[in-house]
């Protein structure tokens, strides 16, 4: 089948959070299209998330994997229902990321199908929307899967190789203080003070902004939450925040953790949680895997091809965090999470050559 129509019968599967039995329904259909050609397939079903994994070797530790994932975030129906104009298809998933999906789809069943042996993994889930959990967190932590090197398709739009991406680190941190009357401050112990002086402190080692740095490549913080207090004459006793830092390496979870907790030492009274994490991503230029992606790419397109780098975290992080080279990069589209998602599905063939010459090259 041609990625074009395979990606519309995917997208025809309205696979939000709240529909369990599409994520099956979708898992079903790609295990029943994958089956004829001889690839092995593993099914898992977590927490009612379907995964399916497929190898060409009885493996779990293939060269090479991919990662894509069927779910897709909520929309009004008629953008389950694709819209062809010529080259381009609109709808929800089209380029987050059914397309791409559908390109690795196509091209284990295309390698299979010619009898090929390669030493590759495609990994399959549906719940990277709300944060891959029960998708390729399990799959690399609990079911032990791994490889030398990965590959996801969902970002770093038009062949870019995003081969740096920022950590994360969110945390709640509360404060308890004790409650007195505003008229008498020094009989109590003002828990929304303590809250802003760790904010504070912290916060030191962070640039702020305008920071005069244009690709703001560099640890930020942010409070996303802040909750205490209950009358303007009280001395509030109680304080929680949310705070949200994201980190460039060398930073890693555990040293910003540490961060963390020298700036929570100097004000008793204070206790933090981790709400949740991921590594940061970096792939040195000198990667052979990545050097031969890139020059792959550069055959394929006629044309130099840029690395670069996210801000924001993919499903990169659980492979990064196993210590997994690991790049992002897609094809032509935009509109992700927006009602005017589209792809370029030729820019999806063109995807589709590149992987298969990479692999070539690198896993046969
Ligand atoms: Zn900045």
């Amino acid at each position: 089948m041609a990625v074009r129509n395979l990606l519309k019968e995917l997208m025809r599967f309205k696979t939000v959070a709240q529909n369990p039995q599409q994520l099956k329904a979708i898992i079903d259909f790609v295990e029943d299209y994958l089956s004829p050609v001889g690839l092995r397939l593993r099914r898992y079903e977590r927490n009612g998330k379907h995964s399916l994994v497929a190898t060409f070797r009885d493996t779990k530790n293939p060269e090479i994997f991919f990662a894509g994932h069927l779910d897709v975030v909520d929309a009004p129906d008629e953008m389950f229902e694709p819209k062809e104009e010529g080259n381009i298809i609109r709808g929800r998933g089209a380029f987050d990321m059914k397309g791409p999906s559908a390109v690795l789809i196509e091209l284990f069943r295309e390698l299979a199908a010619e009898g090929k042996d390669y030493d590759l993994g495609l990994m399959l889930t549906t719940d990277e929307e709300v944060g891959s959990r029960d998708g390729v967190e399990y799959l690399l932590k609990e079911e032990g899967y791994s490889s030398k090197f990965a590959i996801i398709p969902d970002g770093g739009d038009n062949f870019r190789i995003i081969n740096r991406e920022k950590g994360a680190l969110h945390f709640r941190v509360w404060a308890e203080g004790k409650a007195a009357h505003g008229s008498r401050v020094w009989d109590g112990v003002n828990a929304i003070d303590l809250i802003i002086d760790f904010y504070n402190d912290l916060s030191l080692i962070f640039p702020t902004e305008p920071c005069g740095i244009p690709d703001h490549w560099h640890n930020t913080i942010n409070i996303g939450k802040i909750q205490g207090g209950t009358k303007v004459n009280i001395v509030p006793d109680y304080c929680e925040a949310h705070i949200d830092i994201r980190f460039v390496e060398p930073w890693t979870v555990e040293s910003m953790k540490k961060q963390v907790e020298a700036s929570l030492t100097k004000f008793p009274g204070l206790q933090y949680e981790v709400m949740s994490y991921g590594e940061a991503i970096y792939v040195p230029e000198e990667n052979p895997y990545l050097r031969d992606y890139r020059d792959v790419a550069t055959g394929v397109l006629g044309r130099e091809v840029q690395f670069d780098k996210e801000h924001g975290a993919t499903d990169g992080r659980f492979f990064a965090e196993k210590g997994i080279p690991v790049i992002i990069t897609n094809a032509i589209g935009g509109g992700i999470h927006s009602p005017d998602e589209w792809v370029d599905v030729e820019s999806l063939e063109t995807l589709r050559r590149i992987f298969r010459a990479f692999v070539e090259k690198v896993a046969p």
